[in-house]
């Protein structure tokens, strides 16, 4: 029995390809509509409520996370009682931005510019350091661009300060340079228990307001760029004793490698993988946690993917078209929310151009396709 922590589409997709391996899943969640929930049993508790999860660990062979802002102090007591992947002390290094863009550093990734932030001075100082234009984060608990300030001058401190300030003491703070980069793209890793290590081929990405929206996979001309991925993630991956997938987020300016994040899970620009590579991110996920052989990461050709945030829009397009594939997560429509995707797969670019073509049109969403038609054309 697999045991996730935290029950979103994350956990649901990890549960839908351990099932063919033999293996079930449990879930848990704080929500009792989690929507992993739909697909294998969910154990409703809190990240403290112990005697529940100890229950939980009781029953399982193996923890893994669906949610990387568990609290590191519940999977270190979970850790005292079942195998868990990646172990707490990864976990805890991808929680902090500080911690994680210290390591990246470490492991000769260079990253933007950045300072801690602790107190309304130190954000003076930094940005002093850091210059403008430059982003305000929240050290811990971010995601899809929440916890985050952009300023575009210096004078715009105190605008940062007031929207983020009082998570200071809390979360920590961080400010980094913000990048002008040319593209972002994130490579997709898994490292087995006895060490075995695999990539999938490098994916750009294209974020709307801070929210992944579209992912092309493998990224157009990277050959130069692909092989020193791979070394970075496999020398991170190292420094942590990391078991299972995981993502680093790269920027790439002038050409270079710069590190944005690492989210020490399954990822969503690696969603592609389910329809477009020899083996998932999911399914080596639960073979890597398992101790189990990994399957090939190659490409079967090209994948897009586009993720349909707030609401779902009418499936019949992606349906009708050939080679692609839709995904609802069965959650309710909230603004920014995450609520499912599709992923487009074609042998060669010409063949994607005409089939994002048609769908883009179809669903009214030009703007969505538009990067990656650009960059395949
Ligand atoms: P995720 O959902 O990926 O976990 P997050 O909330 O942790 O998101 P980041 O990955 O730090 O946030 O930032 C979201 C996006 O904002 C990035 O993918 C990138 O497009 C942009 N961004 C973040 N930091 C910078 C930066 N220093 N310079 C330029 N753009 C940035
Ligand atoms: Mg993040
Ligand atoms: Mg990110």
């Amino acid at each position: 029995m697999l045991g996730i922590l935290g029950g979103g589409q994350l956990a649901r997709m990890l549960a839908l390809a351990a099932a063919p391996l033999g293996v079930k899943a449990l879930v848990v969640d704080n929500a009792a509509d989690a929507c992993a929930g739909q697909v294998a049993p969910l154990v409703v508790a809190d990240w403290t409520d112990y005697a529940a999860l100890e229950q939980f660990a009781a029953q399982v062979d193996v923890v893994t996370f669906d949610f990387e802002n568990v609290p590191a102090e519940t999977a270190q007591r979970l850790a005292q009682k079942v195998a868990v992947f990646p172990a707490p002390r990864a976990l805890a290094v991808a929680q902090d931005r500080l911690a994680e863009k210290t390591l990246f550093r470490e492991c000769g990734l260079r990253t933007p510019e950045f300072m801690a932030v602790d107190t309304r001075a130190d954000l003076d100082q930094a940005l002093a350091t850091v210059g403008a234009p430059a982003i305000l984060k929240t050290r811990r608990l971010g995601y899809d661009g929440k916890g985050q300030f952009r300023l575009r001058a210096l004078d715009d401190a105190d605008a940062a300060w007031a929207t983020l300030g009082s998570q200071a003491a809390a979360h920590g703070l961080i400010l980094e340079a913000f990048v002008p980069f040319e593209r972002e793209l994130s490579v997709i890793a898994v490292r087995g228990r006895d060490g075995e290590f695999r990539t999938w081929p490098l994916t750009q990405n294209w974020h709307t307001d801070g929210v992944l929206s579209l992912s092309l996979a493998p990224a157009p001309d990277i050959d130069a760029l692909q092989e020193r991925a791979t070394q970075l993630a496999r020398t991170l991956a190292e420094r942590l004793d990391y078991v299972g997938v995981f993502a680093l987020e790269l920027f790439v300016k002038d050409g270079e490698l710069l590190g944005n994040e690492m989210a020490p899970r399954v990822h969503n620009s690696g969603h592609w993988t389910i329809e477009g590579a020899l083996t998932s991110q999911f399914e080596n996920h639960v073979r890597a946690v398992l101790g189990l052989p990994l399957g090939d990461t190659s490409a079967r050709g090209l994948s897009a993917m586009f993720n349909w945030i707030g609401e779902l829009p009418d499936a019949a397009p992606v349906l009708h078209a050939v080679d692609a594939h839709w995904h609802d997560y069965g959650k309710l429509p909230r603004a920014g929310r995450k609520v499912g995707h599709a992923t487009v797969c074609a042998p060669d670019s010409l063949r994607m151009v005409e089939r994002l073509g048609g769908i883009a049109h179809a669903l009214n969403r030009d703007q969505q396709a538009d990067p990656a038609v650009r960059e395949l054309e």
